[in-house]
């Protein structure tokens, strides 16, 4: 049985102010049995560390450097990220794709860099709107997913997460339904049966494009999907928790 994992990716939004009241928030009610996970912007890891020192809540950072370390100005490493204390790292969202131009190949490297500091990648994925409406979704995330699949080691992709996000959904209100989800989800899992079926079974896929209080249950009852990447929705504590809570 594979535990839900509910993860919030705050994206650039929040303060000092914000975090406090939002982790506070989430800590001062009855926490899910789905494990939560949040992605805080940069400046405010240590802060949300701090926060959730005592709590059962993990703590992603939103992307890292492909590089280890030196002379890469603005970057920040795995691991750094791991001597912060953070668990999780974000990689290849579509928004880094495309305003970053992160290819798979890029993504590949983050995510060995993030592996070899102790740390779970979690590794976006999706197809755009005109994608899915020439038939291209499986290819389009099949070829996302292939890098991985090939160059990384069983014992390394025991530890990889993968979120299926379809760019279409992101932000936008329209979330895929269900079934369109868990089609994907399961297209994922066939893939990833073929190099290793006890991993297939064990990997956890998430769902994230517009995910709601009002949809999550229904997404999150679907068979290949075992948990949420949460935009919008996790800067709310009510509504990221009434997702959590979804999830059971
Ligand atoms: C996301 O940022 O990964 C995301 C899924 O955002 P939203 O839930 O707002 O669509």
């Amino acid at each position: 049985m594979r535990q839900k994992l509910v993860a919030g990716n705050w994206k650039m939004h929040g303060s000092q102010q914000m975090v406090k009241h939002l982790l506070e928030k989430m800590l001062s009610q009855q926490a899910p049995s789905a494990k939560l996970l949040v992605f805080p912007p940069y400046p405010y890891l240590s802060q949300a560390i701090q926060l959730l020192a005592k709590s059962e809540i993990g703590i992603g950072a939103q992307d890292c450097s492909q590089a280890d370390e030196g002379a890469y100005t603005g970057e920040v490493s795995a691991k750094m990220l791991a001597d912060l204390g953070v668990s999780h790292v974000l990689l290849g969202h579509s928004e880094r794709r495309q305003y970053h131009a992160e290819t798979d190949a890029l993504v590949l490297e983050k995510a060995k860099r993030v592996l070899a500091a102790d740390l779970i990648p979690v590794v976006c994925v999706g197809e755009t709107l005109a994608q899915r409406e020439a038939g291209e979704t499986n290819k389009v995330v099949l070829q996302q997913l292939t890098p991985l699949i090939e160059k990384l080691t069983l014992a390394q992709l025991q530890k990889v997460v993968v979120a299926y996000e379809p760019v279409w959904a992101i932000g936008t209100g329209l979330t895929a339904t269900p079934e369109q989800a868990q089609e994907v989800h399961a297209f994922l899992r066939s893939v990833v049966a073929k190099v290793d079926k006890e991993l297939a079974a064990k990997m956890l896929f998430l769902y994230g494009g517009s995910m709601k209080p009002d949809n999550a249950a229904s997404l999150l009852k679907m068979p290949d999907i075992d948990g949420g990447l949460i935009g919008g929705a996790s800067l709310d504590a009510d509504q990221f928790l009434a997702i959590g809570k979804a999830a059971e």
